[in-house]
């Protein structure tokens, strides 16, 4: 049975919400109002948000207390992002060596929703957000699932690693009621795969694709080989980067435009394109993002540069110029479709590698760090270059919690997911080294 769109999106969406006391729908209300502000007062009413983050953070946060006043930073003075010039970048080993002092000590740890990520850079990361943050986060999702064409209600498919599976009563409850959805397990790619997702489809009707950027790719390339198109109302691409090539593909099989979105898991979704897709809009609402040449001055509208972003709705988790670790091109247009939201001209950091399995389908790379490197403690990073089909090399950095059963453990974990023929050259180092763009590399395919 398929239940109409209209009353998921009337009646389960907004029970669901009231049942769990959440502030999603009620901010996805004010940010569908919010964007077609004019940027200024846009700008005014997130400054006014940094400034509060700021002193939350100081008053709240024992390392965001210590670096404000090693930088002199007085927080009730911080009227924009300029303010914080002189305060060092967020980084990823900031994190993950002072995690329990970036912590705001309003909330106890165990209320608070955590995140283990692998991220676009191979860096193994634990990151945590308030209940009410989580909840703006995903307003702000929806806002721009909406853009791409899908509307309220709408089931959606998903081309994606590692689907959840749904075990509790509630969780099955809330499945069959409005989270409806498909996926196709970028973990396995192949001809049986793709059939059974089409099969169910034609039964679901899904009004959204999404998934990684080059997995819907392969997905679409399959389908254009055999004919077959689909019809959703959206199509977002996300995690990765659009390929031109990649694109014109995916919106042939699928009749829509794709819409590129940007974001990562430690913040707030960061841009997305709406209905134009003249680069992507900001989400000022919710962050403020930089844009910063390698010497830490501000790039100028145009310029390429390295995604530092402060976070306005994580106070359980403060997030203060985070360096995300990608880079992208500020623009100073404005959008021909009258939003206030700032753009971002393009993202230029690299786009993950696929390896070949043993059975020669594809794996994202991206899903073969999500099941190895965020699932195993003892291992900081993780590359894996693929030279000869049946070759992988391994390099990983080792942290403290490395044992001697880590690199088994992880060694099975690859072949589970290439295939048990695999053969590996394991090299313990003390970095990966960074591409010229900055950005790490988790997986290399050479063949
Ligand atoms: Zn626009």
């Amino acid at each position: 049975m398929r239940i109409p769109d209209v009353l998921v999106r009337e009646l389960f969406e907004p029970l669901w919400d009231k049942y769990e006391n959440s502030v999603r729908l009620a901010t996805l209300r004010k940010l569908e109002k919010s964007q077609w502000l004019p940027a200024k007062d846009l700008q005014a009413a997130s400054n006014k948000k940094l400034r509060l983050m700021c002193e939350h953070a100081v008053a709240t946060s024992t390392f965001y207390n210590r670096r404000f006043a090693q930088a002199g930073i007085n927080a009730s003075t911080v009227s924009c992002i300029a303010d914080l010039a002189g305060l060092p970048l967020l980084t990823k080993t900031d994190i993950r060596e002072n995690l329990e002092e970036i912590l705001s000590s309003t909330y106890e740890k165990k209320d608070l929703v955590p995140a283990k990520t692998g991220g676009s850079t191979g860096v193994s990361l634990r990151v945590f957000c308030d209940q009410q943050g989580i909840e703006k986060r995903n307003a702000a999702a929806l806002r721009s699932d909406i853009w791409s064409g899908w509307r309220m209600g709408q089931p959606l498919a998903a081309v994606w690693g590692n689907p959840p599976k749904a075990v509790t009563l509630k969780n099955k409850l809330r499945l069959f009621l409005k989270d409806r959805i498909i996926y196709l397990d970028t973990m396995k790619i192949d001809e049986e795969a793709i059939d059974k997702f089409l099969i169910e489809w034609k039964t679901l009707k899904p009004g959204l694709l999404f998934g990684h950027a080059h997995s819907l790719f392969i997905l679409a390339e399959s389908l254009k080989e055999s004919g077959i198109s689909l019809r959703p109302s959206g199509v977002i691409a996300t995690s990765m980067m659009l390929l031109d090539h990649e694109r014109a593909v995916i919106e042939e099989v699928c009749g829509t435009k794709v819409t590129n979105r940007y974001g990562c898991e430690e913040v707030s979704l960061i841009g997305c394109e709406c209905e134009k897709h003249r680069g992507m809009h900001l989400n000022l609402d919710h962050n403020i993002v930089e844009f910063l040449r390698d010497d830490g001055t501000k790039c100028t509208a145009g310029e390429d540069g390295r995604i530092v972003v402060t976070e306005l709705i994580n106070f359980g988790m403060p997030m203060i110029r985070y360096e995300v670790g990608d880079r992208g091109v500020p623009s100073c247009q404005q959008c021909e479709c009258g939003r206030g939201l700032p753009l971002m001209e393009s993202l230029t950091g690299r786009t993950a590698d696929f390896l070949v399995a043993e059975g020669g389908f594809k794996v994202a790379g991206i899903s073969i760090i999500e099941n190895s490197l965020t699932r195993f403690s003892g291992i900081s990073q993780l590359q894996i270059v693929q030279n000869k089909p049946l070759l992988l090399t391994v390099n990983l950095v080792p942290d403290v919690d490395f044992g001697q059963n880590t690199e088994i453990e992880l060694l099975a974990a690859l072949r589970d997911m290439l295939g048990q023929g695999m053969q590996f050259e394991v090299n313990h180092v003390t970095a990966i080294a960074q591409e010229k763009s900055g950005k790490y590399r988790f997986t290399i395919c050479r063949l």
